[in-house]
């Protein structure tokens, strides 16, 4: 199996190459517009790209999904409340991508955005099991993602309050690896201890507050303080996620505008 984690460090956004080497295929998920960085790890390990993953639509960053869907061919994979206007595959909770003995599958994670998506990578030449689970903008290293951008603040909690809940049932031997490190404005306290491939993430538990079982009752869907009041919503997202939404030829015509 091939897995790479790439970081914009301006940005604090993180994107993953996973593929299977002996079939000679892999897909990226969460791709930056530098689209190169993605095929020159591919060549130099030998994989053909031949697909790409969206977690949900991104508000912090133009997505690569249009130049590598124009450029190389690829398909894009990803959830049908994005409401995507670009040519896309479905991606709903449970579905496999399979690539060779590696395979995607889909966990629906709403909360910080409706379509929001997890995928959990099996490598069955190892197991049946997840070993590891790409949390997008769900669950970060020390932190939850900010449910108060895309949705009312409230509604986006409870629904990743349940997201979570599915990601602590992965169980504790599954490494976290999320869509941001420390920068990003889409969480607040997050960490970028773990932000690099060695550094490996023993649980969901283990060095993150926001994924402790959750307790019962009246509040426990209540925000965090820390993630809605004190962060501002940046004014430029609404444009990204905008432009990450459109067919990528229409956003080829705005960027040449
Ligand atoms: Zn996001
Ligand atoms: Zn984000």
């Amino acid at each position: 199996m091939i897995f790479t984690q790439f970081v914009d460090d301006a940005l604090g956004c993180a994107s993953y190459l996973v593929g299977d080497e002996n079939a000679g295929i892999a897909a990226v998920v969460d791709p930056a517009l530098a689209i190169e960085q993605y095929l020159e790890e591919a060549e130099r390990r030998g994989v053909r790209l031949v697909r790409v993953v969206e977690t949900h639509t991104h508000a912090d960053h133009v997505s690569g999904h249009g130049r590598l869907a124009l450029e190389h061919g690829l398909p894009v994979s990803v959830h049908p409340l994005a409401g995507a206007e670009y040519p896309h595959d479905a991606m709903e909770d449970g579905d496999e991508i399979a690539l060779g003995e590696v395979v995607l599958r889909c966990i629906h994670t709403p909360g910080h955005r409706p379509e929001h998506c997890c995928v959990a990578v099996v490598d069955r030449s190892r197991g049946p099991e997840p070993w590891l689970v790409l949390t997008g903008d769900s669950l970060f290293v020390g932190d939850a993602a900010r449910p108060d951008l895309a949705v009312e603040a409230r509604e986006g909690a409870e629904g990743l309050f349940h997201s979570l809940r599915r990601l602590v049932e992965l169980g504790d031997g599954v490494e976290v690896y999320p869509g941001h490190v420390a920068g990003s404005l889409c969480g607040k306290a997050m960490s970028s201890k773990a932000m690099r491939l060695k550094c490996r993430c023993h649980g969901l538990r283990a060095r993150n507050s926001a994924a402790q079982k959750p307790t019962q009752g009246p509040n426990r869907a209540r925000p965090r303080r820390n993630i809605a009041a004190t962060v501002p919503v940046p004014n430029s997202a609404a444009v990204r996620r905008t432009l990450n939404s459109l067919s990528p030829s229409s956003l080829t015509g705005t960027m040449a505008a």
